[in-house]
């Protein structure tokens, strides 16, 4: 409310730089694209292992304690070793965020997006060399290591837009006699990032970006699986002049610098991806709020899922069964949305199931670095072993439909067999428990409903799906 000054009418976006279009993907199929990204891979190989590095206040800071990146295709080969931030790293790189926050978040919104778009555009240029580092550090087939960069570049060119929309003070109608109403938004402070390594570039770049846009300074936190991608993304906003301090980066123990994250009476703000069980401790953590802390800190958690995909009687199997395919096995199944749940109707079940075995045995498992591999290795021993011990389990107890034969390459690298179990009960174990890898189960529906039913009964509810030609359904 205000009698005073006048406000400067909303001024819409500028329209001079342009409306958000998504990134294409890379097209493959050109040689000059194939070309690019071998010749990517053979730098990257040629630099490991890599460096990577803290960086608070604008400093690159080395530790003694390091942790070390595997290629998951082949273990034996050291990609990065970066550097592993203590509690007191944690709370300096916190201090300096503080320190830049006041001159950041007076930062006019079009300053701070020109930040991030000039950083999208670097990105861009130099789209392979960040796709490659994927492929060798989160052994992604190169396909989805070249999507993983394009939504970064997305998140990048999108939040730096929005803010530009959202950033000007609105006059709101209708005026009162001798009243303004005046909208603007504010940040919140800073803002402590915790990613997860599925999606080790564009999760992290979403996440901080989005706060930075909106004027809060960060402490980016990576996966301990694969910081080095994210590194390089932080050097290349340092480069696009993000100023010191408003971006930090600290790889590092999530129980040590993420646990100090969700803490710390400086952070106002916590944004996370990753598993329920951390991203359910971190929602109890950060509500604790002590008589030291002026806020109630704010929290933004996305956790996993157990997607649930129905196929009714009317859907067209053509296009369903190489759809759950991808679904299941893409990115070897590492995705909170990956379907893990196929609810098929009794009266195409067993069609249904004889197509997907067929085209399951089509797959190619393989390098991550090799073009033509669709279901490439899973991040590291500990995650192979898990996804394993339910495998074991589903053959002993549903027996398996289909499991890929690895011709020793788990010898060499972190590979499972993508496999699909059939089972009676909705409340199998693979059907209630998040398994974070390429194994499908398959139930028989009688109807719709009963398939709505089965679809609702997990604990999870982040995404499902329906394939049908019914629209009533
Ligand atoms: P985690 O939850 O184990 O780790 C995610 C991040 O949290 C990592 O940076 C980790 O650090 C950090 N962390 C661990 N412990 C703590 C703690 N006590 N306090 C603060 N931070 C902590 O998940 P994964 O890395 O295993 O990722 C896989 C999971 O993520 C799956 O369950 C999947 O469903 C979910 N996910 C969800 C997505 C979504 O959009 N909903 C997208 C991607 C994944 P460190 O690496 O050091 O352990």
């Amino acid at each position: 409310m205000s009698k005073t000054k006048e406000a400067p009418e909303f001024q819409p976006s500028s329209s001079a730089v342009g409306e958000f279009r998504n990134c294409p993907p890379t097209d493959f199929s050109r040689r000059v694209e194939r070309e690019a990204l071998q010749e990517a891979l053979a730098d990257a190989r040629e630099r490991m292992p890599f460096d990577a590095p803290l960086l608070i206040n604008g400093r690159t800071v080395e530790t003694p304690e390091k942790i070390e990146s595997l290629n998951p295709s082949a273990f034996k080969e050291l990609v990065a070793r970066s550097a592993s931030a203590s509690k007191d790293h944690t709370d300096e790189a916190i201090k300096a965020a503080r320190a830049a926050y006041r001159d950041w978040s007076r930062t006019s919104a079009e300053e701070r997006a020109a930040i991030i778009l000039r950083a999208a555009e670097m990105l861009r240029e130099r789209r392979h060399h960040f796709s490659a580092v994927m492929v060798l550090e989160a052994g992604k087939p190169w396909q989805e290591a070249d999507a993983d960069t394009a939504e970064a570049i997305d998140f990048m060119e999108y939040y730096a837009r929005e803010m530009m929309r959202l950033g000007s003070r609105r006059r709101l109608q209708p005026y009162i006699l001798g009243e303004n109403n005046d909208l603007m938004y504010a940040p919140l402070g800073v803002v402590g990032v915790i990613g997860p390594w599925n999606f080790p570039l564009a999760i992290p770049c979403g996440m901080t970006c989005a706060a930075l846009a909106a004027g809060n300074t960060a402490i980016l936190k990576p996966a301990e699986q694969t910081p080095l991608i994210t590194y390089l993304w932080v050097m290349l906003m340092k480069e696009a002049g993000i100023p010191d301090g408003v971006l930090n980066f600290l790889p590092g123990k999530g129980e040590v610098c993420g646990q100090r994250l969700v803490e710390h009476d400086e952070v106002n703000m916590v944004v996370f991806t990753g598993s329920r069980e951390v991203g359910l401790h971190i929602i109890k953590g950060a509500a604790e709020t002590p008589p030291s802390r002026a806020f109630v800190k704010r929290v933004v958690t996305e956790m996993g899922g157990k997607n649930g995909l129905i196929v009714d009687s009317s859907a067209d199997l053509d296009s369903s069964v190489p759809d759950a395919i991808y679904s299941a096995f893409g990115f070897a199944g590492q995705k909170c949305s990956a379907c893990s749940r196929l609810i098929v109707l009794e009266d195409v079940y067993d069609e249904y199931v004889k197509r997907l075995v067929e085209a399951a045995e089509s797959l190619k498992v393989g390098l991550a670095e090799n073009p033509g591999t669709q279901v490439a290795p899973v991040i590291d021993k500990e995650a192979a072993e898990k996804i394993r011990s339910y495998i074991e389990y589903g053959k002993k107890d549903a027996k398996e439909l289909f499991c890929a034969d690895l011709d020793g390459l788990d010898e060499e690298g972190y590979f499972v067999s993508p496999s699909i179990f059939p089972v009676d009960s909705r409340d199998h174990k693979l059907m209630q428990e998040e398994v974070f890898g390429p194994v499908l189960t398959v139930i028989k529906a009688k109807d719709f409903d009963e398939a709505l039913d089965i679809a609702n009964s997990t604990q999870y509810a982040l995404t499902g799906g329906v394939h049908s030609r019914t629209i009533s359904n």
